[in-house]
C-alpha cells in the first residue's frame, strides 16, 4: 500500500490560487490518519496556509504532524511541530540575487516583445513578477486577479509556450515551467519538482513506490512531468473534483 499521497495544488486541490474546497479539506484530513499528506507546488509557505493549512480546520496537531509543505517545488520544506505548535522549515535553497535579476529581465523582456505584457491590468500594488526565493515567478495578471480572468487569458498555454522559448533564448542557463492558469515559473535546472519529490524521499524515508502522485500538469513540458518521468505512480486530475472522486476511492478501502 502508499505510504505518501503527494499533490500537486492548483487545479489539482483547488480552483487555481483559492482555498482549497471544503470538500478537498475533509478528505485530506482524513487522509491525515492514514497517510503522510505532501502538497508540492511553486507557490509561496504563505499561500500553502492561506489555501490548505488554514482550511483543514479540524485537523488535530497529530494529524497535522502528517502533512509536509514542499514549497517552491520543494526547493523549501516545512513541517509541523507538535510541541511548538507551529511550521518549520526544514530546508531552503534560494536562488541568488544575480539570478532573479537575470531570469526576471528575461521574462519580462519576452513578454513586452510578444505583447504579453499586461501591466494595466495589474490590481493596485500586485506584480507580475514575484520573486519566491527557489523560483521566480511570472503571473500574467498579477496574484490578484480575478479566478475569470485567468482562465481566460491562456486556456491552451500558447501565449506562455511563446513567453518560455523567448526567456530561453533570453537567458538559456534556466528552466521555465508553465503552471497554473497564467504563471510562468523560472527555476536552475534541476530545481523543479524532481528536486522537491527527490528530498521528499529523503526527508519521509520512503522509495518511490511508497508515492501517489496527483497532478494536473503532466503532459511534457507542465509542471508535474519531472514527477511522471521519474516513474513515481501519477493520477493526472482536470481539477479538483477529479482528485476528491480518487480520494474517496482511496479512503473507501482504507477506513
Ligand atoms: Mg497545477
Amino acid at each position: 500500500m502508499k505510504k505518501v499521497l503527494a499533490f500537486d495544488i492548483d487545479q489539482t486541490l483547488n480552483i487555481a490560487k483559492t482555498p482549497i474546497p471544503d470538500e478537498i479539506a475533509d478528505l485530506l484530513t482524513r487522509c491525515l490518519d492514514h497517510f503522510e499528506i505532501c502538497p508540492i507546488s511553486g507557490q509561496k509557505f504563505d499561500q500553502f496556509l492561506i489555501q490548505i493549512v488554514d482550511r483543514l480546520t479540524d485537523a488535530t496537531p497529530e494529524q497535522l504532524s502528517h502533512l509536509h509543505l514542499f514549497v517552491a517545488q520543494g526547493t523549501q520544506y516545512y513541517r509541523y511541530n507538535i510541541e511548538k505548535k507551529d511550521w518549520e522549515q526544514v530546508y531552503n535553497f534560494p536562488l541568488t540575487d544575480d539570478q532573479v535579476a537575470k531570469i526576471t529581465n528575461a521574462i519580462e523582456t519576452a513578454a513586452k516583445e510578444l505583447g504579453y505584457w499586461e501591466e494595466d491590468k495589474l490590481a493596485p500594488g500586485d506584480e507580475i513578477i514575484e520573486n519566491r526565493l527557489s523560483q521566480v515567478t511570472f503571473s500574467a495578471l498579477g496574484q490578484k486577479a480575478g479566478t475569470e480572468a485567468k482562465y481566460a487569458w491562456d486556456p491552451d498555454c500558447k501565449k506562455r509556450e511563446k513567453i518560455c522559448a523567448r526567456a530561453k533564448e533570453l537567458a538559456p542557463e534556466f528552466d521555465y515551467e508553465i503552471g497554473g492558469t497564467t504563471s510562468i515559473n523560472a527555476i536552475t535546472p534541476g530545481m523543479n519538482k524532481e528536486f522537491g519529490m527527490t528530498h521528499m524521499l529523503e526527508e519521509l524515508n520512503v522509495t518511490k513506490e511508497d508515492i501517489l502522485y496527483f497532478g494536473d500538469m503532466t503532459q511534457p513540458g507542465g509542471n508535474d512531468y519531472p514527477v511522471v518521468q521519474m516513474g513515481i505512480d501519477t493520477i493526472t486530475v482536470r481539477s479538483h473534483e477529479d482528485t476528491a472522486y480518487a480520494l474517496r476511492g482511496i479512503l473507501g478501502v482504507t477506513e
